[in-house]
C-alpha cells in the first residue's frame, strides 16, 4: 500500500475520515499547515434539545445540530438532515464536505450542515411541522441570508424549507426568502432546483464517460437510492441513452439486464408512498447486490459508507459517480484505485444541488427569477468547469479524482485565508 493510501485509511470517525483525505491533499499540494489547522476545527457547533408535543399528547425531546465548518469563502451553506443516525461527528463531517464542495463548484460560500435525530417516516405531518419550527426557532441566531443558509438534505424537502422560512420571517418581521434554499417555487424557490443534484450527477457522468472514451448509449448504470438525488439521476441518465439496469431504495432493489423503465418506476413510486417495494420492472435482488452488480456506472445516491472494503473487491463498474455524501469508505478508496475504477467524488459529483441553491439565493437577492432553461444552462457550465478543473488536478498531481477535488477546493480556500488574513 502506498503512503497516500495508508494515510487515506487512517480515520476513527466520519470527520476523521474527512481530515485524513484533507491531509493527503494538503501534503501533495504543499499547503500551509496553518490552513489545515483552521480547517480541522469547525468555527461554530450548536447542539439543541427540542421538546415537541407529539400527537399522543406527550412531549418528546429531539436532538438537533447546526455546525458551521467554515466561512472563509463566504456565508456558510449546507442542508438539514432528518435521520435516526444524525450525530455530532456526522454533521461535522457533512459540514466540512460542504466547505470543500462549495469551493470545488466555485461558489462564494463556506460550509455548514444541520440535522435532527428523528425518524421522519414514523412521524405525522403535524409532528414534523412542530419539530421543524422548533428547530428554526432554536437556530434564529445562526441562520441568516448573508450568514448561514440551510437547504434540504436526506429526510427533508421543500415542505420543511417553507416552514423554516415562515418561522424565520416571523422572527425578523420581514420576508427573507434567501435565508433558505430548496424552497417550493411559489415562495421563492428556483426552477431546476429539485432535479439539480441528479442533473449534476448526469453531467459529471457524461464528462467522465467522454474522458474514458465510452459512448453513453452503450453504457449501463445502477443507481442506489430512489429519493431526490437517485430518482432524478436515474431519469436524466436514461434520457441520455444510458441503460439503467438496477435501482433500489430502503424497501427493495431490482435488476433488469434489458433496462428498467425509469418513467414506470417514477409513476409507481408516485402512487406508492414514494417507495419501490412491489415494483415489477425487474427481478428483486439483495440490497448489497446493487453495489456489485454487472454494470458500467455505479451511482450510490442513498447513504454513506455503502461501498465497503469488502464490497469494493467485487465491484464490476468502471466508473462510480457519488450522488450521496460519503458513500465510499476510505478503506475502499485504495482498492478502487488499484482496480482502476474512476470515482467522481461526492464533493464534485453531487455539487449540482448546492450550485442551483446558489442560483436560488442569487435570484432571491435580485428579486428576479430565471427560466428553467437558463438555470440548467448555467448549472451545466459550472459543473463542466468544475469537472475539468478536478480532472486536470488529478492528472497534474497524479492522484485520484477524490484527492484532486480536495486539492481544487484547498487551492481556493488557501487563497481566501491568505487574502483575508488573521488576527
Ligand atoms: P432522500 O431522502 O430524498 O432519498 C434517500 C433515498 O435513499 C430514498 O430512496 C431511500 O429509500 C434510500 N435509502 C435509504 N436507506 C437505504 C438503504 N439502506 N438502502 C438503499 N436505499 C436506501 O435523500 P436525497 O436528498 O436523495 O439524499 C441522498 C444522498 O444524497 C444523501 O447522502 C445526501 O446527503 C446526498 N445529497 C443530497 C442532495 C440534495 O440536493 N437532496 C445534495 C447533495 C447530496
Amino acid at each position: 500500500m502506498s503512503t497516500q493510501t495508508a494515510q487515506e485509511t487512517a480515520h476513527e470517525s466520519m470527520f476523521e475520515a474527512v481530515l485524513a483525505r484533507l491531509d493527503v491533499a494538503a501534503k501533495l499540494m504543499n499547503m500551509s499547515e496553518d490552513v489545515a489547522t483552521i480547517l480541522r476545527n469547525p468555527i461554530k457547533q450548536v447542539k439543541v434539545s427540542l421538546p415537541v408535543m407529539m400527537d399522543n399528547g406527550k412531549i418528546q425531546v429531539f436532538e438537533g445540530y447546526r455546525i458551521v465548518h467554515s466561512t472563509i469563502l463566504g456565508p456558510s451553506k449546507g442542508g438539514i438532515r432528518y435521520a435516526m443516525d444524525v450525530n455530532q461527528d456526522e454533521v461535522m463531517a457533512l459540514a466540512a464536505w460542504m466547505t470543500f464542495k462549495c469551493a470545488v463548484a466555485n461558489l462564494p460560500y463556506g460550509g455548514a450542515k444541520g440535522g435532527i435525530k428523528c425518524d421522519p417516516r414514523a412521524m405525522s405531518v403535524g409532528e414534523l411541522e412542530r419539530l421543524t419550527r422548533a428547530y428554526a426557532q432554536s437556530m434564529k441566531d445562526v441562520f441568516g441570508v448573508n450568514k448561514d443558509i440551510p437547504a434540504p438534505d436526506m429526510g427533508t424537502a421543500g415542505r420543511e424549507m417553507a416552514w423554516i422560512l415562515d418561522e424565520f420571517n416571523k422572527i425578523t418581521g420581514e420576508d427573507n426568502p434567501g435565508v433558505i434554499t430548496g424552497k417550493p417555487i411559489v415562495i421563492g424557490g428556483s426552477l431546476g432546483r429539485d432535479a439539480a443534484t441528479g442533473r449534476g450527477v448526469m453531467v459529471n457522468t457524461l464528462a467522465a464517460l467522454k474522458k474514458m472514451n465510452l459512448n453513453p448509449k452503450e453504457v449501463t448504470a445502477a443507481v442506489q437510492g430512489f429519493g431526490n438525488v437517485g430518482s432524478h439521476a436515474a431519469r436524466l441518465l436514461s434520457e441520455q441513452g444510458i441503460k439503467i439496469v438496477a435501482i433500489g431504495d430502503h424497501t427493495a432493489t431490482f435488476y433488469n439486464e434489458k433496462g428498467i423503465d425509469i418513467q414506470a418506476a417514477l409513476d409507481y413510486t408516485a402512487k406508492n408512498n414514494r417507495v419501490l417495494k412491489g415494483f415489477t420492472g425487474g427481478a428483486e435482488i439483495k440490497p448489497n447486490e446493487i453495489i456489485t452488480c454487472k454494470c458500467d456506472v455505479l451511482v450510490p445516491a442513498a447513504l454513506q459508507n455503502v461501498i465497503t472494503e469488502e464490497l469494493a473487491h467485487s465491484i464490476q463498474a468502471k466508473l462510480i459517480v457519488e450522488g450521496a455524501n460519503g458513500p465510499t469508505m476510505p478503506e475502499a478508496d485504495s482498492i478502487l484505485r488499484e482496480k482502476n475504477i474512476i470515482v467522481v467524488p461526492d464533493i464534485l459529483a453531487n455539487s449540482g444541488g448546492v450550485t442551483v441553491s446558489y442560483f436560488e439565493w442569487v435570484q432571491n437577492k435580485a428579486g428576479y427569477y430565471w427560466s428553467e432553461e437558463e438555470v440548467n444552462t448555467k448549472h451545466d457550465e459550472k459543473m463542466e468547469v468544475a469537472f475539468a478543473h478536478v480532472w486536470k488536478n488529478a492528472s497534474d498531481y497524479k492522484t485520484s479524482m477524490r484527492i484532486a477535488a480536495y486539492i481544487t477546493a484547498l487551492q481556493k480556500i488557501e487563497q481566501g485565508v491568505t487574502l483575508k488574513g488573521n488576527y
